[in-house]
């Protein structure tokens, strides 16, 4: 008999799971809870900058995975078309508001003021770093599952029989409850993860992004900025060209809880306009450009390190959880949704290790 799957969580670890599960050999029954719509949470809110070596040993290997499995979803679903996937330059950039020195030093792309720059440095190159956008993947990703069920609704409750062996979810709709019946569940909520495996911590903080329509596209070079203001502060964003309009992100903020719903994040505009101010005073196209969204959304992040929580939950059965995966989630997800498929599926992950990830480290 089929299994019967419930993955909770519609960003690009579920997502990613979900598709994974959905293309196993066993065939398994998969169905997807989430409880705004699809990439609502981070997933659709991150930069999307994905790096094969940066990563230290608990993740080294999943983030390996990844990135070759990111370049083969590319190839095999016409995501260079679909969600701008595409090899590019990283750049770690140390600038001063105001002119500070001639010439443009080598390494600098040409959309930003080479005045400012003091300091320039490689990162990665085509080979090491590439990107994608991350709600687009998402949202492709998703149609590309096979028989996937997808289900709008907030999941409340993992549901457990005497011996604590998943048999489904309890959901909750517009204050209807209904039973989704399970042999297996999958927790891949992010930071919402917690709520529902209270033995699984995971943290959060907010963090705001801007997107800019520019006169022209900028040259693909991600860029690290620290950014030394004209009233003497720095400032560290981020700043992502896409192929159709620039994403940058600005700093984490401590004080915004955690809302209900994905959706029901606030977000706070002059914290936006902040990090607008900021890489225009080191680019003249990303001054000029127009800003064409202001967002903000929650990193999700294990209290105990290192990396996210991959494996089985301790103390149930048939639940596992994928979250935690903090700023390297969308670098991450592909990788994760493949271990977990072969973890459901055949009780044991082969593709990359991740056995410091196992969430029973929170119980010993
Ligand atoms: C500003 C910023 C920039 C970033 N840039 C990058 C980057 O360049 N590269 C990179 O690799 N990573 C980046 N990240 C990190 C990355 O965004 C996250 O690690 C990743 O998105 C986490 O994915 P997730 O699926 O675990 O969680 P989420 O994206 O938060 O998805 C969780 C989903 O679960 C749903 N959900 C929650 N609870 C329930 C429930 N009870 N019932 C039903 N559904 C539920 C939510 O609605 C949500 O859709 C960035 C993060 C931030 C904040």
């Amino acid at each position: 008999m089929s299994r019967k799957i419930v993955v909770i969580g519609g960003g690009i670890v579920g997502v990613s799971t979900a598709y994974f599960l959905s293309h196993h050999h066993s065939k398994p029954s998969v169905t997807l809870i989430e409880a705004s719509s699809i990439a609502a949470g981070a997933s659709g809110k991150a930069g999307g900058l994905l790096a094969l070596d940066w990563h230290g040993s608990d993740t080294a290997s999943l983030a390996r995975l990844s990135y070759e499995l990111h370049a083969s979803l590319a190839d095999k679903h016409s995501g260079r078309e679909r969600w701008g996937y595409r090899e590019l330059n990283t750049v770690e950039i140390s600038c001063q508001a105001g002119k500070t020195r001639n010439g443009r030093p080598t390494g600098v792309p040409n959309w930003v003021n080479p005045d400012t720059v003091l300091k320039v440095g490689s990162l990665g190159t085509p080979r090491t770093t590439a990107q994608i956008h991350p709600r687009r993947f998402c949202e492709a990703l998703i149609q590309e599952c096979k028989d996937l069920e997808i289900i709008i609704a907030h999941a409340r409750k993992v549901l457990l029989s005497g011996d604590k062996s998943a048999i489904g979810v309890e959901t909750e709709v517009n204050g209807e409850v209904k039973i989704i019946e399970a042999d297996t569940v999958v927790v891949a909520a992010g930071p919402w993860t917690t709520k529902l495996l209270p033995n699984v911590p995971i943290s959060t903080q907010r963090a705001h992004s801007i997107t800019v329509q520019t006169a022209e596209p900028a040259s693909p070079h991600a860029l690290f900025t620290s950014i030394r203001t004209e009233n003497g502060n720095v400032v560290t964003p981020e700043i992502y060209p896409r192929v159709d309009e620039i994403y940058a992100c600005g700093d984490l903020d401590t004080n915004a809880p955690l809302p209900k719903l994905a959706r029901e994040v606030q977000v706070d505009e002059e914290r936006c306009r902040e990090i607008k101010e900021n890489v225009g005073l080191i680019s003249d196209l990303l001054k000029e450009g127009v800003v064409t969204c202001m967002q903000a959304c929650y990193l999700p992040y294990s209290e105990i390190g290192p990396g996210p929580s991959i494996g089985w939950v301790p103390g149930m059965k048939n639940v596992a959880v994928a979250a935690g995966h903090s700023c390297w989630g969308i670098c991450n997800g592909p990788g994760t949704g493949k271990v977990m498929s072969e973890l459901v599926c055949e009780d044991k992950i082969s593709s990359a290790k991740v056995e410091t990830l196992d969430p029973s480290r929170y119980t010993q």
